[in-house]
């Protein structure tokens, strides 16, 4: 069901660390982020807290106080919640293979994929395109998020002076549409009635009330083709595919979108790869189904090294791992039968890691054949 985050402020998502005295959020919230709040929501209300127990670690203890706890449903499926990462209100990840009008980013975008390299809205035609990464409002360039900048200090207790060189910079989000800062995504395995109105603190400095929000709830679902619409439409990518880039082979080629961060470890050793070696590589670093080939890959990919909250006391760091950011449209071809190319795609909707916080989902892409 989709679940609506109303923010009642700035809210300051994880971040990007530019510099020690920097933090700026990032513009989604990963599953993980919502789990957590969830979790302290119900660690904070639980009537029978243990604080010697490890902290936000929800488990389900089974007493008395349990019956009549309203956030019973929710502390006993816990672990079988699945959360999306949740976006800017409206918004739609743009795949990476999709670019912009270097001239006037308001022409739409145009689909490399399949060809489109320069900009036909131009009054010459010929106008060069741009790499685009971030969202698409409206079938446009996603344009209304805004940022807050805050400078704060740190006080020295003792002299009520700030303490020398701890001056620091938050970059929080205040408002990602018209309506206020609304954040929209998934969650399944709960009942709408066990967690709509509920009041979760999310992300960073939630004590100085940044990351309040609450949550509502539609019921709606994702929007799925049918499996007839869906299978015309593949075998209608994989031709217009195959004849603008000149292929006379009889495999079916299709295109998948991720629609969020995909998790996953990589050992790279130091040598060097070939673009084969890396695409093998990483086609079992996600564990993409053996029938299929990576044939271009659009992505890009950075170190992640999460940290561990669940432990009582300071929180640990996690090892690193590798992510592939959202909007990395792979094409794979593949030799066996368009039947058995959906069973592959439809047994899953999402590759790596951490899948049950929302990431490595992904989409069959049909960019430049619909109007998607
Ligand atoms: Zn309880
Ligand atoms: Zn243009």
């Amino acid at each position: 069901m989709k679940a609506i985050l109303k923010f009642k402020g700035p809210v300051l998502i994880g971040g990007k660390k530019a510099a020690n005295n920097f933090i700026e959020s990032i513009d989604y919230i990963p599953g993980s982020y919502i789990r957590a709040a969830l979790a302290q929501y119900i660690y904070l209300n639980c009537h029978i807290n243990n604080k010697n127990e490890k902290l936000f670690w929800v488990e389900y203890k089974n007493q008395e106080e349990c019956e009549k706890c309203s956030l019973q449903n929710m502390c006993i499926n816990f672990n079988n919640i699945k959360f999306s990462f949740f976006y800017p209100k409206g918004t739609k990840v743009a795949s990476l293979s999709q670019m912009i009008c270097k001239n006037n980013s308001s022409h739409g975008f145009f689909e490399t994929l399949l060809g489109q390299y320069s900009c036909n809205i131009c009054p010459q035609g010929n106008n060069r395109i741009e790499k685009y990464t971030g969202y698409i409002f409206e079938g446009r360039p996603y344009k209304k998020l805004e940022k807050k900048i805050i400078t704060r200090t740190a006080v020295d207790n003792y002299t009520r002076v700030s303490k020398i060189h701890n001056l620091y910079t938050l970059v929080a989000i205040e408002k990602t549409c018209d309506e206020g800062n609304i954040f929209e995504g998934y969650i399944y395995g709960i009942k709408k009635e066990d967690i709509e109105g509920i009041n979760i603190m999310i992300g960073k400095y939630t004590s100085s009330g940044y990351g309040w929000a609450n949550i509502s709830i539609i019921e709606e679902n994702e929007s799925k083709y049918d499996k007839h619409e869906y299978i015309n439409k593949i075998i209608e990518f994989s031709n217009k595919y195959k004849q603008i880039n000149k292929i006379t082979d009889n495999n079916i080629y299709l295109a998948i979108k991720f629609n969020a961060d995909i998790l996953f470890d990589i050992k790279l050793q130091n040598k060097y790869y070939s673009t084969d070696e890396y695409k093998n590589m990483f086609s079992e670093a996600i564990n993409l189904p053996d029938i299929f080939n990576i044939e271009k890959l659009y992505t890009e990919v950075y170190d992640y090294r999460g940290f561990d909250t669940s432990s009582n006391g300071n929180p640990t760091r996690k090892p690193f791992k590798k992510i592939a950011s959202k909007g990395t449209l792979m094409v794979l071809s593949s030799q066996k039968t368009i039947e058995e190319i959906y069973n592959n795609l439809v047994a899953n909707d999402a590759l790596g890691q951490e899948t049950e916080n929302g990431y490595g989902k992904y989409e069959v892409y049909f960019g430049g054949v619909n109007s998607d």
